[in-house]
């Protein structure tokens, strides 16, 4: 068992790199591979004091895989438990998804810079997300719900492959009856029981009524849909700096440390994942 003097030795010089445990209070299917963990850390001190920004993400350690960088999909309005939406895509991701509750994973964090809240309030936002990119606008979105007079209208555009690929059903639901607020959803493919659109997420633009010039639009998803709805937000008058988007680059440490996130000058660790688009057009090959 580690000695007074140890546990002193490590608040007061703190190893960035320390996993902490987090134990798995729920588990929720979203879709046939997304799943959304919700984790409370074990130690009471952490748990008190854990606080994030919208937009941050945590790196995820599984014992014999390793660590994956994760976005927060929970409001830092609740952050006593956080969420984790988790897609099942190899080796790491497979392995969380075999966790059930009351399982433990490791977790340190939060970092990168989050959505710049300060340059958010007051204005209209439209969300338009992808897939499991709406995992990190979910925090956004909640947190955004959760101080409703401190933000304008809201208007939430999201594309999935299909009516199981929805993540977030009972969200998407809720979002729809808030005050000031429409979700459009469409979907890759026909399907059946679907009534609604089909096509790009770019196909929803003919049911939104945004003003540019009031309106702050974020963007997360895959990069190819980052750079169609980036296209045309310019297009319809946004300026570069009220669009945000997030980067997505493999990293390893997560603190600026190791390179491996770089792109020219910037470390998407820790100057990203989001960043606006005058941001980005100066990033070498994001866009
Ligand atoms: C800042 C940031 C936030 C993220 N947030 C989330 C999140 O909220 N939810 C989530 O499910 N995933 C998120 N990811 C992606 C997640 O980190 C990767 O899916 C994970 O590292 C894959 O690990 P693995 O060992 O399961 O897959 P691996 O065995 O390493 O790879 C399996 C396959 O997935 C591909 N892959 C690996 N990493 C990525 C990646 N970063 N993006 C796309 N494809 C990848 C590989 O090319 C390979 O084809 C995020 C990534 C970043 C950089």
């Amino acid at each position: 068992m580690e000695d007074k003097a140890h546990a002193l030795m490590r608040k007061m010089v703190p190893n960035i790199y320390l996993p902490y445990p987090a134990s798995i209070d729920n588990v929720k299917e979203e879709t046939p591979d997304i799943r959304t963990f919700s984790l409370s850390f074990t130690d009471r001190e952490m748990r008190d004091h854990f606080t994030f920004r919208p937009g941050q993400f945590i790196l995820v350690s599984v014992f014999n895989c390793g660590e994956a960088p994760i976005s927060i999909s929970s409001s830092p309005t609740s952050s006593a438990i956080f969420e984790l939406s988790i897609k099942k895509v190899g080796s790491l991701t497979g392995e969380i998804h075999r966790y059930n509750t009351g399982d433990e994973m490791g977790v340190r964090g939060p970092y990168g810079n989050g959505f710049p809240l300060e340059r958010l309030y007051g204005s209209d936002l439209l969300f338009v997300g992808g897939g499991i990119g709406l995992a990190p606008l979910r925090s956004m979105i909640q947190y955004v719900f959760a101080r409703r007079s401190e933000f304008g209208r809201i208007t939430i555009l999201y594309g999935a492959r299909s009516p199981e690929d929805i993540v977030f059903k009972e969200d998407l639901a809720g979002w729809e009856e808030e005050k000031d607020a429409r979700v459009l959803i469409t979907l890759d493919k026909r399907d059946r029981p679907w009534k609604g659109a089909t096509g790009p997420v770019t196909r929803l633009w003919q049911e939104t009524d945004v003003d540019p010039s009031s309106t702050k639009a974020i963007v997360c998803g895959p990069p190819v849909m980052i750079s169609y709805v980036v296209f045309d937000l310019l297009k319809m008058g946004f300026a570069e700096d009220d669009i945000i988007s997030t980067v997505e680059r493999n990293m390893k440490c997560g603190v600026g440390k190791c390179g491996h996130c770089s792109i020219g000058s910037k470390f998407t660790c820790i100057h990203g994942p989001v960043f606006t688009y005058r941001e980005m057009k100066e990033m070498p090959s994001v866009l």
